[in-house]
């Protein structure tokens, strides 16, 4: 079968009060990207779905909430336990839905394992703080409180690891969850779901919803959805932040990118191509801190673009299942045929093609949705390849004369999500820490993306909202800040005083202060 065949029954089912539920309506189908075959079908849910779905999260919630935070976290360690024994048949579903290397199917759910882990210290990560006696007898404290039912939409290029960059963290925080998975790769959220409640989650905290716009835009309008975290292209990150805010919510939304590594002259070279070449076609491009643009600054450039050519040319275009690919497929035909129609405009628009991924053919795998690695040189920034994110295995050497030009470029550009630079230089570095717009930068590092105790996220239009993803920033998204200030006078008949003094016995009009 190909990618033209008609979408059958579901075969992934909505994950809701803990039931599999099969829902109304439309379903798409569920293709293996490496042979082009349909697999099965996902049910694209409406409001009816969600309405359930936040139900069940918000019946959920008084008793999870209540739990004690040192309860949660041992559901957490739990997961993790569960997780990390089922890791394999997770990555093989990510495999064979999203396309990538099975090892990078695996790097997937360890980073997102990371998180689980850091949520685990949800007990000290939710201390608040006292001060004693700020004036007249009166304690105050402070506290991080749940907001009650989150929602998270997330994107298909990593299927486990973008929502374990949400629930972990809003559940350890004491909300209860609604996950709307990529409609493209969805059976790895509801075998998470399967863990989650094996590992002690009561039914209803963390529900899956699958579908598409319809699904987003019924959570974004509903009324006890609290907050929204958002992980997917620029365009309908934006329409999430401005809907989720008309409608009164918390919204974190990330965005696309254009991730820049700039190479001086002083940089090993070996070390720049085998770091551009896993950077720019890993998971064939598909990575939001992909490198797709290779800054050559002072002449670097021919022998950088030497280097690629001979390198990107060889690269091993597989299924992600077999152990000696180096790149699998693209998620989908269309987005093939997206990433085909970048390379032509490239070369209309007068871009050096240097080596042309369009003619890869895959022995035995002629249906699957394979596209070879792919080179330009001598873009330039006015070019559409430069300017829009291709989300392909397609890499841009734009040519520079100097560091200061390099982070202009960088500056100038609509996306701010990762920049990073490869230098011997120390002051060249500190330099380029400090004043590219991106929101994770790396220094010798290709892909800077941070660890689970730090926070993800980008800068411009590369992240709406203001608070990152995970780590600190996340623990604060998913809390509300509630401060307490507390008066105990003496009753006299329990401490002797005469309960006169530091209360409230006389009105005053102005407001109170220490003096
Ligand atoms: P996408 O924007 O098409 O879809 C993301 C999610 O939004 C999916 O769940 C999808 O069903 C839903 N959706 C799609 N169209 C919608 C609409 N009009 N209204 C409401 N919801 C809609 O993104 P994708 O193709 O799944 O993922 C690739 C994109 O995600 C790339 O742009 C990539 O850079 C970005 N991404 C960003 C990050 C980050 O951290 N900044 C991480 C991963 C991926």
């Amino acid at each position: 079968m190909n990618s033209a065949a008609a979408p059958s029954a579901p075969t992934v089912l909505h994950h809701i009060a803990g039931q599999r539920v099969r829902g109304g309506g439309r379903s798409a189908p569920l293709f293996n990207p490496a042979t082009g075959e349909v697999t099965g079908a996902v049910p694209l849910g409406g409001a009816r779905e969600v309405d359930a779905a936040v139900a069940a999260a918000k019946a959920a919630f008084p008793a999870w909430s209540a739990r004690p935070a040192l309860q949660r976290a041992r559901v957490l360690f739990r997961f993790r336990e569960l997780l990390q024994a089922q890791s394999e048949a997770l990555a093989a579903c990510i495999t064979r839905e999203h396309g990538k290397l099975l090892s990078d199917a695996r790097a997937e759910i360890a980073r997102g394992l990371e998180v689980v882990e850091f949520a685990c210290g949800i007990p000290h990560l939710l201390c608040g703080s006292h001060s004693e006696n700020v004036g007249g007898d009166i304690d105050s404290w402070s506290v991080r409180r749940p907001l009650g039912v989150v929602a998270g939409v997330t994107p298909f290029n990593f299927p486990a690891m973008v929502p374990m960059w949400m629930f972990p963290l809003a559940l350890a925080c004491g909300n209860t969850f609604v996950l709307k998975p990529s409609e493209l790769d969805p059976t790895v959220s509801v075998m998470m779901a399967d863990l989650l409640e094996r590992a002690g989650l009561p039914a209803g905290a963390f529900n899956v919803v699958h579908g598409a716009r319809e699904t987003v835009d019924a959570l974004l309008a509903h009324p006890d959805v609290q907050a929204l975290s958002f992980v997917g292209s620029t365009p309908v990150a934006r329409h999430v932040y401005a809907e989720g805010a008309r409608h009164g919510k918390r919204v974190q939304a990330l965005g696309g990118a254009k991730n820049h590594l700039v190479v001086m002259p002083d940089a090993n070279l070996e070390q720049v191509a085998e770091a551009l070449l896993g950077a720019a076609y890993g998971s064939a491009g598909e990575r939001c801190m992909a490198v797709s643009v290779a800054v050559a600054v002072g002449g670097v450039a021919d022998a950088l673009v030497d280097r690629l050519a001979a390198r990107v040319s060889r690269l091993v275009v597989g299924d992600g299942m077999d152990p000696s690919s180096e790149m699998g497929p693209l998620v989908t035909a269309a987005q093939r045929h997206k990433v085909e129609g970048y390379i032509a405009r490239g070369v209309e628009e007068g871009a050096r093609l240097v080596v042309d991924g369009r003619q890869c053919r895959v022995p035995g795998r002629p249906n699957g949705f394979y596209l070879g690695g792919t080179l330009f040189d001598r873009v330039e920034p006015h070019m559409t390849i430069y300017r829009e994110e291709i989300f392909g295995p397609v890499l841009g050497v734009v040519r520079v004369d100097t560091l200061d030009e390099a982070i202009e470029l960088i500056n100038r550009h609509e996306f701010g999500n990762g920049a990073c630079l490869y230098t011997a230089d120390g002051h060249a570095a500190r330099v380029f820490s400090r004043t590219v717009q991106a929101g994770m930068i790396g220094i010798n590092v290709p892909i800077p993306v941070p660890m689970a105790w730090h926070s993800f996220g980008g800068w411009k239009r590369s992240m709406f909202g203001s608070q990152h993803i995970y780590g600190q920033e996340g623990v604060r998204f998913y809390t509300r800040y509630a401060s307490v200030m507390q008066r105990w006078p003496a009753t006299g008949a329990i401490a002797g005083g005469s309960g006169a003094g530091h209360g409230d016995a006389q009105a005053q009009f102005s407001m109170p202060v220490n003096r």
